[in-house]
């Protein structure tokens, strides 16, 4: 039998419960008694980021995460420079809100080989990574289901996203594990080992796969009504010294 989960240590990702404003996000998880809030930046784009960093801290919720940095890999170096100056202002939110992480999705754009797009999205973090390690912001690259190689992200495997990391060198830059994009992977329990050892291990996602998907990017099934064993991925980032809060990321 797995531990209960402790609903202070569970955060929400803001998209699970679209169209709630920011403020209604932080109203209701904090009355349920959850700890934390995983803010999508498009909660604030109406409202900008001063108006948004009192109703964070006033709520009282830890933010894990700031959702979502990435998109590296783009056609010109014109367009790479703007993806790199948007990570950059991610960074400076990420600091105004107290999130102790952005996630990255890192990108993918047909018509780029996808060795020229790792390359980009490797060049992209090394861009960031100062940035990010200076304003006190963690930088956790999100590997994607292989379904979304051709336009969403180029990096698939959680062994991808180490060996990404290892590369960029940073302290900073580690890996978000989401049970949805990683459950299938054999190597799934040995990445996670690994990425707890190097102290690489920055996020938990869950949510659940549902056996007859209807869509590829909204159809996110909530834990238990789906095919993912979530409790034995769960025993193995714990097992793996992540002492951060598991974020339930439903669409
Ligand atoms: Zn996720």
């Amino acid at each position: 039998m797995p531990t209960p989960i402790d609903l202070a240590q569970c955060a929400v990702h803001t998209r699970t419960n679209l169209p709630w404003s920011l403020r209604e996000c932080c109203e209701h998880y904090a009355s349920a008694g959850i700890g934390g809030v995983s803010v999508w930046r498009d909660t604030y784009q109406t409202i900008g980021i001063n108006e948004a960093a009192p109703i964070i801290h006033g709520s009282g919720l830890r933010v894990p995460a700031l959702v979502r940095g990435g998109f590296f890999v783009a056609a010109s170096e014109s367009d790479r420079r703007t993806a790199i100056d948007d990570n950059l202002r991610c960074i400076d939110e990420a600091a105004a809100l107290n999130a102790e992480s952005i996630v990255l999705v890192v990108g993918a754009l047909p018509g780029v080989p996808l060795a020229d797009a790792r390359a980009m999205v490797l060049s992209g973090i090394g861009a960031i990574a100062e940035r990010a390690t200076t304003a006190g912001v963690r930088l956790a690259i999100e590997p994607l289901h292989p379904m979304y190689a051709a336009d969403k992200s180029c990096i698939n495997t959680c062994a991808e996203a180490r060996k990404l990391c290892e590369r960029v060198g940073s302290t900073s830059v580690g890996v978000a594990v989401d049970v949805y994009h990683t459950w299938w992977d054999a190597d799934l329990y040995t990445e996670i080992k690994r990425l707890g050892d190097a102290d690489r291990l920055f996020g938990f996602h869950v949510c659940d796969w549902r056996v007859d998907t209807r869509h590829m990017l909204t159809d996110r099934g909530l834990m238990g009504d789906g095919v993912i064993d979530i409790p034995t991925i769960r025993d193995h980032i714990e097992n793996a010294g992540f002492k951060g809060m598991t974020e339930v990321e439903v669409f």
